[in-house]
């Protein structure tokens, strides 16, 4: 273990081949391994990430794709925990693209100097829990091995891309890439005939921008979205003086909200007031960026129920005042799922787009994409010619990117056989069975950087905690996880969130289990279980 100042790894013999050792290892170097590797280190550990991507960023490095961006409000989404960096770094856009994100990101790991502990084009395969020894064993896709007392998944929640099982893609004789797997010089889509598998967030986000300088561009829509509009902009000086002397009302209101957004709900019900005014405060959020007009609304909105409804039907009215077209209005107008009960596409322009003579909407509900031919996608009903399929197809959320990783724990057990019903954790940190490994769920629906922080410094607490106190293994109880996968699945019922067929629940992949794949608590609520758990030394886990 650590002493209280950073140190430099040691090189064990224990096989043949020189493995480095480390206290912790982590694995990703998005935003939620950046911090762990910057906090871990200040507690005196020796750390080392590994990642995936030749470059830092987790989803900011991925997702390159043209329109790709925050949804949250930048300022709220960057790091809190250093004032230097708050004031250092402007914010350009109150909802920046992934450009500047990644470059933010990047500018966090030189200030702090991450790079030195972080090494990149390193998939870990395999991390291998050896009970003798009490340490973790990784090894990377090509043959690097390390071990490790402590490990942390920093995974990513998004990361994990889904492409569906289409027969004949290897036939096809155009190009095509998945919006997460972007290339870095970009795609040349000028005068192309391209293809869009996919309508959700960042189909949303994609379409706009490239109908502008595709030849012809054709979307295969299964689900239609409920998606409001971003409203985005610069930040002007002005803005940018008082984001900087306002931080720490900016984050303390975050700290109060169930998804650690600025917005709060309306305490009112949509029902308790006239339907004049409802319709005004309506209009009045939807004129304001962002998820305001889904966060700040009436609070009965975001329950399953009539209020629910009456705003989904406003939604939809403004869908059908965009699109000239009423067939191709009616087919993009969502009527099987409640608003909001996905994360919320914001759109700039997406509704227009079907109005432009060089946009197609094909319904894939209508009509199944058959397969994948040489010239391009067959659906029951047509053939249509591609040189280009852009597959905006989404993740495998949550646990893939763990499932796809052969972790194994006590007895040789597999995470991906015990998770093959869901995630069994407590509280989305730990899986019984797999001692010193910690997982990083997130934030799940929320403001990813307002959550991951508060999670990322109780783990790296944690750890020192066990340091202090002479304790080397932890392990979440099976009781304390049977609970808590109890109180997933009661309180997850209830909520908005699984009364869609969405990533939420893993309806987006074939045979996945059909559970809640987050915590049902909203981040005060979680952040004041983590806190009450380790007050009273870590219930619900076994310290060694
Ligand atoms: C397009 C898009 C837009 C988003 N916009 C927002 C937003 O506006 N607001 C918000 O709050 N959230 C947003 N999110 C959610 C976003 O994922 C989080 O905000 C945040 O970036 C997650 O950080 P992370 O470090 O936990 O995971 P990630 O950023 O996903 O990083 C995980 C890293 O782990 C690496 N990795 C995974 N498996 C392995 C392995 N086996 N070996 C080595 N490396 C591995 C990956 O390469 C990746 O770099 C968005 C997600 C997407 C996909």
């Amino acid at each position: 273990m650590g002493s209280s100042r950073p140190q430099t790894p040691a090189v064990s013999t224990d096989t043949s081949e020189e493995v480095e050792q480390f206290d912790v290892i982590v694995i990703g170097a998005g935003v939620t391994g950046l911090y762990a590797l910057y906090r871990l280190r200040e507690l005196g550990f020796s750390v080392r990430v590994f990642e995936d991507g030749s470059g830092v960023g987790g989803t900011w490095y991925w997702n390159r794709y043209p329109g790709a961006r925050f949804d949250s409000e930048s300022y709220t989404y960057g790091y809190s925990f250093s004032e230097e960096l708050l004031q250092e770094w402007d914010w350009k856009e109150h909802y920046s693209g992934q450009p500047e994100n990644e470059r933010y990101l990047n500018y966090v790991a030189d200030k702090f100097d991450l790079r030195r502990d972080i090494r990149l084009n390193s998939r870990v395969t395999s991390a291998v829990y050896d009970e003798g020894e009490n340490r973790w064993a990784i090894q990377t896709e090509d043959g690097h091995r390390a071990r490790a007392q402590f490990l942390i998944a920093a995974v990513g929640v998004l990361s994990a891309h889904y492409i569906p099982d289409f027969a004949g893609l290897e036939s096809f004789q155009g190009g095509w890439c998945h919006t997460a797997r972007w290339p870095k010089d970009g795609m040349d889509l000028a005068g192309k005939r391209v293809g869009v598998i996919g309508t959700g967030a960042t189909a949303v986000q994609l379409i706009p921008e490239i109908a502008k300088e595709v030849a012809h561009l054709t979307v295969f829509q299964r689900t239609a979205n409920y998606c409001v509009p971003l409203r985005n902009g610069p930040i002007d000086p002005e803005w940018q003086r008082e984001i900087k002397a306002h931080y720490p009302d900016i984050f303390k209101k975050c700290s109060e909200t169930p998804g650690a957004f600025m917005h709060a709900f309306d305490p009112r019900s949509a029902l308790a007031v006239s339907p004049e005014e409802r319709l005004a405060q309506y209009e009045r959020l939807w004129g304001e960026p962002g998820f305001k007009k889904w966060l700040a609304n009436f609070y009965d909105i975001m329950m399953p129920g009539e209020a629910n409804e009456d705003y989904a039907e406003f939604v939809r009215t403004k869908i059908r005042e965009r699109v000239k077209d009423p067939v191709v209005a009616e087919r993009l107008v969502p009527k099987d799922h409640p608003f909001g009960s996905k994360r919320l596409p914001c759109e700039s322009g997406y509704y227009e787009v079907y109005n432009r003579d060089n946009v197609l909407l094909v319904d894939v509900r209508e009509a199944p994409i058959e397969r994948i031919t040489p010239r391009g996608i067959q659906t029951r009903d047509a053939e249509y010619e591609l040189d280009v399929i852009i597959f905006a197809t989404g993740y495998d959320a949550v646990t893939g990117s763990l499932t796809r990783i052969d972790i194994r724990g006590e007895g040789g057990q597999t995470l991906k056989d015990k998770f093959a019903e869901g995630p069994r954790t407590y509280m989305g940190i730990q899986s019984a069975g797999f001692p010193n490994l910690f997982t990083m769920p997130g934030a799940g629906a929320g403001n990813f950087t307002r959550g991951c922080e508060p999670l990322v410094e109780w783990v790296s607490d944690c750890i020192g905690y066990m340091r202090e106190n002479a304790f080397t293994r932890i392990s979440a109880t099976p009781e304390a996880e049977e609970a808590w996968v109890q109180h997933v699945a009661e309180v997850g019922a209830n909520l908005l969130r699984t009364k869609a067929a969405s990533w939420f629940v893993g309806a987006n992949i074939p045979g996945k289990a059909r559970v809640l794949l987050g915590s049902p608590e909203t981040a005060p609520v979680m952040r004041t279980k983590r806190a009450e758990v380790a007050a009273n030394g870590y219930e619900g886990f076994l310290l060694q």
